[in-house]
């Protein structure tokens, strides 16, 4: 009964020793339950290897597997090559050539050795090649092949290989260890959750995913080893968010005077069913006494603003203040003057601070808040600066909170001694993400629009339409509407050179439409310059606006029923949707234009395409992940998400909820995990998850 033997190092075990558990060390594999882990990368059959005869240059990546029958270092005129031939069937043959690592390749790869190679195949001459393969030597294994065998390929390192560790070498490692120490692996998951979810033994699912029998076992076995790991980190999400719940906070009813006035006389509208709803869930979490940690995801002009003026409503009704937090000056400038419209008539103090403030006005604000003169303060992270102390801070609002880092949420969250938070995005995410990273806290969506909107209608362009494009643009401009125009920026600081375009762009736009107010926007103004640049759009006196992506967020001008995006295949999925978010807010129906290069890769064609073909945001947050891929889903910034070992959140969201599912029903009934049937699952649980949790960086 123990599970202790898989903390056990690799070194000892049979076949290793102490240089190779030095190179299987710098691969991250130390103990055995790491070898175990480390699963293979591709596996040969019979089924997937092609008959060299079958290859197409041009085609599909394919794995032969053959007999080496020539070997050659071939000189060059500054750098060397190294060829061999393999064949399969007498007469059959394919080159591989090395132009890279040739002293090591060639040491490895000896005339007369079985090997599988794996690449795209390429023409070289009259004949096939391909260029650096991945290989695999096989020897003996490979007979075993035509008994219906199937072989594991395992990924390797440069520093793996140098030692000699192949393929071969881990099949040989893990079968010793199977075999002779096999007894001792254990199910890890309660019985009731394997037959729950009709998963296959956890002991025979770590043999096979080494040493399939068949190829329906191994998708049983690598199914089962997913759900497995997507359950140990979901159970880390509950434990997580058990640990939330016991946060206590101040209990705060809904129904006081400024809720009820704002809601009977300020807000022309009904709300729709979903803000409703999160409504509701937001009541209940501010009433409870617990703490509320809730994100609000829906996507631009959904109306979460809205939700957040009545929860910080609830909060003033019961004597708290409210700290409202935005990424950028021009945000919080936004929320400050929508917010700020509302809560006037209702008679509520609200400032503004930011790092523009002038400092006679910032002290001002400062003795506002700590006398609690002032209800409400909208900023960035100026708010959140020493010198600010509230009387009774009782809800923070973090709009946009993937832009601040954690520490940032952190010090906003302790400035009273409990206040609730409400988090808000724009940025959908998918819904495999979203379990992953916000699943330990309360979310509500928002997907419903509010009624009356028109849909956008988007359409690529390319430069031979300009002409058109512009004419298009003259009927909005004469009909009393505004236009965006939107340059891309390589850089999140805006470089002078990255705004040659735009700065040249503006000079074009000025000079086709004569008459009109075009002014340039960028993120390199002062503030103080990009607010009444903001203020003479919104307010309608100038028609056009270019600008850098500095618009991307939040901006609202519902009169602005038209956007130019240039250079369209420069921009992401998700930074496209968030700009074309600015258009379409008002009862007029809109038009994004997306001007386009001829000539763009495969995945800038099929992004523009979606983009084209849906505006909801979910759907394309899927789209963007499934180009991606999960790993890439956030692009180069900070995201916090963990990386698996064999789920892959691409493509396992059904088993995902199922881990889901299981992972919060066991802690829902047995939160310390004290009931015997949960006794190894949680030994295991705290022997391999619960620290590797800790790694994570966690919002809330
Ligand atoms: P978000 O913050 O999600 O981007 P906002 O709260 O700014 O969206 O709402 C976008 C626009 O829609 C605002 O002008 C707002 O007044 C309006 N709006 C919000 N909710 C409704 C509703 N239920 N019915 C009609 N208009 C609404
Ligand atoms: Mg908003």
């Amino acid at each position: 009964m123990s599970l202790e033997f898989l903390q056990d190092s690799v070194q000892f075990l049979k076949g290793v020793g102490p240089h190779r558990s030095n190179a299987l060390a710098q691969a991250g594999i130390h103990s055995i339950h790491d070898l175990l882990a480390y699963y293979p990368r591709r596996y040969l059959d019979r089924t997937s290897v092609a008959r060299i005869a079958e290859v197409q240059a041009g085609s599909d990546p394919v794995t032969v597997l053959g007999t080496i029958v020539q070997t050659a270092i071939i000189p060059g005129r500054r750098t060397r090559r190294f060829e061999i031939t393999i064949e399969d069937e007498p007469g059959r043959r394919i080159k591989c050539v090395w132009f890279q690592g040739v002293a090591w390749v060639s040491k490895s790869l000896e005339k007369g050795s079985r090997i599988a190679v794996h690449g795209k195949p390429g023409k070289y001459g009259a004949g096939l090649s391909l260029s650096h393969p991945e290989f695999d030597l096989l020897d003996e294994d490979s007979t075993s092949l035509d008994t219906g065998r199937i072989i594991a390929l395992y990924p390797g390192t440069a520093l793996l290989e140098k030692s000699g560790f192949t393929s071969r070498t881990f099949r040989k490692i893990i079968y010793a260890l199977i075999k002779e120490r096999g007894e001792e692996l254990q199910e890890t998951l309660p019985a009731h959750v394997v037959s729950e979810n009709e998963l296959i033994d956890g002991r025979v699912a770590r043999r096979a995913i080494h040493f399939p029998k068949s190829n329906p076992e191994l998708t049983e076995a690598r199914d089962r080893l997913k759900f497995e790991e997507l359950f140990f980190f979901q159970l880390m999400l509950a434990t997580k968010r058990l640990g939330h719940k016991k946060i206590p906070g101040t209990a705060m009813r809904s129904g006081g005077p400024l809720e009820r006035h704002f809601l009977d006389d300020i807000i022309p509208f009904q709300l729709t069913g979903d803000q409703q709803k999160a409504l509701s869930d937001i009541r209940r979490d501010m009433a409870n006494g617990v703490q509320m940690n809730r994100l609000l995801q829906g996507d631009v002009g959904s109306g979460k603003t809205v939700v957040a003026a009545i929860a910080s409503l609830i909060a003033i009704d019961s004597g708290h203040q409210v700290a409202f937090m935005a990424p950028t000056e021009i945000l919080a400038e936004q929320h400050f003057r929508s917010i700020g419209a509302l809560f006037k008539r209702l008679g509520i103090q609200i400032e503004i601070l930011t790092g523009s403030t002038p400092p006679a006005e910032k002290r001002a604000i400062y003795e506002g808040l700590a006398s609690g003169q002032i209800k409400v303060v909208v900023g960035t992270h100026a708010i959140i600066q020493d010198k600010v102390v509230f009387q009774n801070l009782g809800l923070s609002v973090i709009d946009e909170q993937h832009r601040f880092g954690v520490l940032q949420r952190a010090e906003l969250t302790g400035k009273g001694t409990t206040p609730h938070t409400l988090l808000m995005t724009a940025t959908p995410i998918p819904r495999s993400l979203a379990l992953t990273l916000y699943g330990d806290i309360d979310v509500s969506v928002i997907r419903e629009l509010p009624p009356g909107r028109q849909p956008i209608k988007t359409k690529m362009v390319r430069e031979k339409d300009r002409t058109a494009v512009y004419a298009q643009m003259k009927q909005v401009l004469a009909e009393g509407g505004q236009c965006y125009v939107v340059f891309p920026l390589v850089e999140e600081s805006e470089k002078m050179e990255d705004l040659k375009d735009a700065i040249s762009g503006h000079q074009a736009i000025q000079e086709a439409f004569p008459g009109v107010q075009a002014e340039l926007i960028h993120g390199r103004m002062k503030s103080a310059e990009k607010e009444e640049i903001m203020a003479r759009f919104v307010s309608g006196e100038s028609g056009i606006l270019v600008s850098t992506t500095v618009i991307e967020v939040g901006v609202d001008v519902p009169n602005a029923t038209f956007m130019l995006i240039e250079h369209a295949e420069r921009f992401g999925l998700s930074q496209l949707h968030q700009l074309r978010g600015r258009i379409g807010r008002g009862s007029q129906a809109s038009t994004c234009m997306l001007m386009a290069e001829y000539r763009q890769s495969e995945v800038s064609r099929r992004r523009l395409n979606v983009m084209e073909s849906t505006t909801d945001g979910f759907k394309i947050s899927e789209f963007d992940m499934e180009l991606r891929g999960a790993g890439d889903f956030f692009g180069t910034r900070q995201s916090g998400l963990p990386t698996f070992r064999i789920a892959d959140l691409t493509t396992d969201y059904a088993i995902l909820e199922r881990a889901r599912r299981a992972a919060f029903s066991i802690i829902d009934a047995d939160p310390e995990l004290k009931n015997p049937e949960h006794s190894k699952m949680r030994r295991y649980f705290k022997l391999f998850f619960e620290r590797d949790g800790l790694r994570l960086s966690r919002i809330g």
